[in-house]
């Protein structure tokens, strides 16, 4: 996609902070984190959101979750880690080329308190 964000940061046509690559992702370090760790995970194919996940595309999604599972390890993220995938502007989705936030490093809290 020509205008997307992250996109152009997959092309390298904007600078980010590597953490992963393979194939099917790229991993960089959020711009404006909100634990120790913070690193977004992003599927090449550009898909605006989780709602865009179907039965052709789904496979990435697998494939995103070991590069996840992987980095936590490599982070030492032992005690704990959370994936967050915010879809649609009521959930805060502020990019939209489908993500997935992985945080830790620090006691997260309970999700969604305010629900
Ligand atoms: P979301 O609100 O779930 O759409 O998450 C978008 C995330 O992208 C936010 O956490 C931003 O801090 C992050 N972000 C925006 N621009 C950049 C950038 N140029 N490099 C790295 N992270 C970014
Ligand atoms: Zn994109």
């Amino acid at each position: 996609m020509d205008n997307c964000l992250f996109c152009k940061i997959i092309r390298g046509e904007i600078p980010s902070k590597k953490v992963y690559e393979d194939e099917y992702c790229y991993a960089f370090e959020d711009i404006a984190p909100v634990a120790p760790t913070h690193i977004l995970f992003v599927p090449k194919e550009h898909l605006s959101g989780a709602c865009e996940i179907s039965s052709e595309n789904s496979a990435v999604v697998g494939k995103i979750y070991e590069a996840i599972a992987k980095v936590a390890k490599q982070k030492g993220l032992d005690g704990g880690w959370r994936v967050v995938a915010n879809n649609g502007a009521d959930a805060g989705q502020t990019v939209f080329h489908l993500h997935f936030h992985l945080l830790g490093g620090r006691p997260l809290g309970v999700m969604c308190d305010n629900i």
